[in-house]
């Protein structure tokens, strides 16, 4: 039972349509991050697999606005996406796209297995088509008035406006994009994905998750299955995975709606990761063994396409569903274990907008500032279970406060004294009643704080691990071992041997949140080999999965499973070498709030 476990980290899609900001990486990158890190670290097997989310009408939109193809927007975002979630530590076994030969061929083949259990239906609803020339419109390029919230620039996929999905029929007064004649709606044919199919699995399944999902996410999820309706899984678009049909295949303007390939990536990733690592079969174990754990982690507005359409799509393609059915050539493919949602950040209390401006993008945000102060803000102060306001203020304090103040302050104090004085690990002599207190804490730590992560409970479990890192600074002040110098050095040798191990041990327990820093801490402590494994970005080429590719794409990926970080107290060693520190994280000035509220300020006043 002790066995490793397997478990899928399973992390949403950022759309490739513009760089990320801080609130979408607080939604679905860093929670993430923390939870495969510690998951690791406790010895189970992990994969952790993402990609950017690349077809579709935005993206298209966008691409004719510039003048350039879907496909080199879709290169630009991806690549600048995949660098800026390295530049996070964010430790993805595989983070792709979905523009790959691969993916297409996993997609398709979902699709052939709904199909063909009857899930998939088809319907003809009406269709636009440009009257003076006879060509189908796509959706993108009939514009007209929103019929939900009046926006009059509403398209025929979506209401930029009010973000609600529309049909080209549902918009009031439509006209064409291209030429401003009003459309002529003819029948035209597309597919459905049954869901009421699956209400009642769906509803099984959901209930069997009480008191393990967060409270709201379930509640959520279970509120969706009141409003079960057939949904259209193809558009009127030419960007996009093709329809794997006879008569389907080759039309120009007919192909997969973007949800219903991007939510494949999770599986599609996994079979790409386990092609590269050479041996082909190996995704099988975190998605077909029966104890394999899958937690899928997300903002709250992708909810849906988790806990409900994509569990739909596995179940029926599987043929679990209410009409049955044979599982599809790649087998019987298990349920998410956990759809693990954030809520929402805005910004100096003004939601999140990159058209007004309202956003710091992940990569401004490095350029200023250490990886890990934003990772630590993320989950200290984050969205985890409830709307969150980002605010300079608050994130210049806590990062002085509590990084440089707190957790540096005790590092530095703790290791310069001990090398300065004896240059390694001293021994220990005669413990008294308060060291063994501060180590028997420090050690329960490692089950209190892990029970939280094994829960994402990530806010709790950083306080927890931050209550160690202060008990540790108390005892060091109340032993005061500099004034033991002269005194009596061997007691001073006994107190720094035991503020050391407390160091190592908070640099453990802040591993999964903070693993820049714990490395450097590692290394002043005289650890050699790599403590907890970075990413790195590879060249790819998507020859995989059969077509013969051109153009390379970065992939994210790194060596994370023989690393030495684990998740207990580990005895440091009398007569290693200690390494002088430098300071861990750097104090910010107060001016920096003015700076940025400026920079804020002007932006979005342009
Ligand atoms: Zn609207």
């Amino acid at each position: 039972m002790s066995s490793k476990r397997h478990i899928l980290t399973a992390v949403a899609w950022p759309y490739a349509n513009g760089p990320r900001h801080i609130g979408h990486v607080s939604g679905f990158g860093v929670p993430s991050d923390v939870f495969a890190r510690f998951q690791r670290m406790s010895g189970n097997n992990v994969l952790m697999v993402s990609g950017t989310d690349e077809h579709g009408t935005p993206i298209q939109v966008l691409a004719d606005q510039e003048g350039v193809s879907a496909r080199e927007l879709a290169d630009r975002y991806n690549r600048i996406i995949a660098e800026d979630l390295v530049a996070l530590g964010l430790s993805y076994d595989l983070f792709t796209r979905t523009t790959t030969a691969n993916h297409y061929a996993v997609v398709q083949e979902l699709f052939t297995g709904l199909y063909r259990n009857g899930y998939i239906f088809s319907k003809t609803t009406k269709g636009a088509i440009s009257p003076s020339t006879g060509r189908t419109l796509p959706d993108r390029y009939v514009e007209g008035t929103c019929p939900i919230c009046g926006y009059d620039g509403a398209r025929g996929d979506q209401c930029d406006n009010c973000g609600k999905q529309l049909d080209p029929t549902d918009l009031i007064n439509p006209r064409s994009k291209i030429n401003g004649e009003t459309p002529e709606f003819v029948d035209t044919e597309h597919f459905m994905l049954d869901l009421p199919a699956f209400a009642e699995q769906l509803s099984e399944w959901l209930k069997s998750k009480g008191g393990e999902w967060r409270p709201n996410v379930l509640k959520f999820s279970l509120n969706l299955l009141d409003e079960l309706q057939p949904r259209a899984i193809t558009r009127d678009l030419d960007w996009g995975v093709p329809i794997p049909l006879e008569g389907w295949r080759d039309q120009p303007n007919k192909r997969l709606y973007v949800w219903f390939d991007a939510v494949i990536g999770y599986l599609s990733a996994s079979i790409e990761w386990a092609k590269r690592t050479g041996d082909p079969e190996a995704w099988r174990k975190w998605w077909q063994n029966s104890d394999a754990e899958s937690f899928y982690f997300m903002g709250k507005d992708n909810i849906v396409f988790h806990s409900e359409i994509w569990p739909a799509m596995l179940l029926g393609y599987s043929g679990k569903g209410s009409k049955g059915g044979e599982p599809g050539s790649l087998g019987a493919l298990n349920l998410p274990t956990e759809v693990v949602s954030s809520e929402f950040l805005t910004m100096e209390g003004r939601k999140f907008s990159s058209s007004r401006r309202v956003v710091i993008y992940v990569r401004d945000f490095l350029e200023r500032y250490d990886a890990d102060a934003l990772r630590y803000y993320i989950i200290a102060a984050g969205p985890e279970t409830q709307d969150t306001d980002f605010t300079w203020a608050e994130f210049v304090r806590r990062n002085n406060d509590e990084l440089v103040a707190t957790w540096g302050n005790l590092v530095n104090r703790s290791i310069s004294m001990a090398a300065k004085n004896i240059g390694h690990i001293p021994e220990a002599g005669e413990l008294t009643d308060a060291d063994r207190a501060v180590l028997d804490a420090s050690k329960a730590a490692f089950a209190a704080v892990g029970e939280r992560l094994n829960r994402a409970q990530f806010k709790a479990a950083l306080q927890e691990a931050m209550r160690v890192v202060a008990e540790a600074n108390k005892y060091f002040s109340e032993q005061a071992p500099w004034k033991l110098k002269k005194t009596d050095p061997k007691r001073m040798e006994t107190v720094l041997h035991v503020a050391l191990q407390l160091v190592s041990d908070a640099k453990t327990l802040l591993t999964p949140f903070l693993p820049a820093s714990s490395n450097k801490v590692y290394e002043m402590l005289g650890g050699t080999g790599t403590w907890t494994g970075m990413p790195r970005l590879e060249e790819a080429t998507d020859s995989i999965g059969g077509e013969e590719g051109v153009s390379t794409y970065p992939v994210i990926t790194g060596d994370y499973a023989d690393n030495e970080a684990r998740w207990e107290s580990i005895p440091i060693v009398p007569g290693t070498p200690l390494k002088p520190p430098t300071p861990l994280f750097r104090k910010l000035d107060q001016s920096v709030v003015d700076e940025e509220l400026a920079r804020l300020e002007a932006a979005a006043g342009s």
